[in-house]
């Protein structure tokens, strides 16, 4: 996904490397070329201008400290600025003292929620935990299904309403999965949530309603890395409608151009917790800021 701006800023550095000592200007010529990288990767507009004037002013002071070559002092500002842009350290999910700890996916439909719910359900059942799933999309007639089907891949139990009985609340099959999971002893639920094609009223606040119903100690706005700046405005209305802890992204294995997923830590000042990248129930990873910086400097 990074592959444009790889190459874009290896070609800035090869160009740094060449130059013994570097002016004010080299360093003003370095930051315009960077600048146009990232912009042209699609990061937001705001993020771009923190992100250049704070390696600028690093850059310049250091250029007066001469502690290493220049060109390697800028590439390891660069990666720094880049790292804290991204959330700065990892973050992983915040389990609850008392369990089971309540893990919430919203976020819009296709995002990749259901697919996520069975990646995440697995990662802790492979490190100990006892998870189940909830069907709480009940919108798409085919939603409950579909998790069902990722549970039985995960090896998870999925907590869904029964058959013949309607639609359903999703908010009441939230609850009563909650109550299911402390008689049954499961420590983690993760609760599969309705998405939209695009932000709505209703979305939101049957999401918020799920949100006050069953108090999760995480709530997780899952975002397709591929759909650009509209994933920056998508987190922001979610952030306000529903109020999220943490950011997965998933479908960075697509070949858009990347730069709004990089963004988004940063607009909304919470954490990307896990990255996905293929449809595989493996295809998924904690998210690490240092080693996503090292992936786009090459
Ligand atoms: P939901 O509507 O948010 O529950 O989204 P789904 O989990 O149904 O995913 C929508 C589509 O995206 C499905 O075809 C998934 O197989 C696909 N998908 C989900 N995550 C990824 C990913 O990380 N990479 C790729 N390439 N496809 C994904």
């Amino acid at each position: 996904m990074f592959d444009t701006l790889q190459d874009r800023l290896s070609t800035v550095f090869k160009g740094l490397r060449s130059k013994g000592r570097l002016s004010e200007a080299d360093i003003d010529a370095t930051m315009r070329e960077i600048r146009i990288a990232l912009l042209e990767a699609d990061v937001n507009l705001a993020v771009v201008k923190e992100f250049v004037a704070a390696v600028k002013t690093r850059a310049l002071d250091a250029e007066l400290s001469k502690a290493l070559n220049p060109s390697q002092q800028i590439i390891k500002i660069v990666n720094e600025e880049l790292i804290s842009i991204l959330g700065g350290e990892d973050r992983t999910i915040r389990f609850a003292k008392r369990p089971p700890t309540v893990i919430m996916l919203a976020g819009l439909q296709g995002a990749g929620k259901t697919t996520l719910a069975g990646k995440l359900a697995k990662w802790l059942k492979d490190s100990k935990h006892a998870p189940l799933l909830v069907a709480a999309d009940l919108q798409r007639p085919n939603a409950v299904n579909q998790l069902q089907i990722v549970g039985e891949r995960a090896g998870v139990h999925v907590f869904a309403p029964e058959p013949g009985n309607g639609i359903g609340d999703p908010v009441d099959v939230a609850r009563r999965a909650i109550e299911h999971a402390e008689a049954k002893l499961y420590d983690v639920v993760i609760v599969d949530t309705a998405g939209r094609l695009g932000v709505d009223q209703e979305l939101m606040q049957q999401a918020a309603d799920i949100k006050a119903a069953v108090g999760p100690d995480e709530t997780l706005f899952v975002v397709d890395a591929m759909i650009g700046q509209d994933a920056v405005n998508t987190a922001k209305a979610f952030d306000e409608g529903v109020g999220v802890d943490g950011v997965v992204l998933t479908k960075l294995d697509g070949d858009a151009r990347g730069g709004a997923a990089l963004s988004i830590a940063r607009v909304l000042g919470k954490p990307i917790m896990f990255a996905s990248n293929g449809e595989g129930l493996s295809d998924f990873d904690m998210f690490h800021p240092d080693r996503m910086a090292s992936r786009i400097l090459g």
